[in-house]
């Protein structure tokens, strides 16, 4: 879960990026926090660089890393 203090701060957004589900070392396209679909754990990644890879943290299923964008900065 990630947390915030300051709402006015934070716009709620239907942005398509946030629809996306990307594979672990993905170029990230939005710099902001992404949370793991399978284990809901965060990570912050910036835009152009890899999205935290496979081995970024275990899951005791062995099940695969999916990043979704949660957070964009702009
Ligand atoms: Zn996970």
């Amino acid at each position: 879960m990630a947390y915030y203090r300051f709402p006015q701060y934070l716009d709620q957004s239907d942005h398509a990026a946030f629809g996306a589900l990307y594979e672990p070392g993905h170029a990230t396209p939005f710099s902001g926090i992404y949370r793991c679909e399978t284990c809901g754990h965060n990570a912050v990644s910036t835009e152009g660089h890899p999205l935290p890879p496979q081995n970024h943290h275990q899951h005791p299923s062995w099940e695969a890393i999916r990043w979704r964008l949660i957070v964009a900065a702009h």
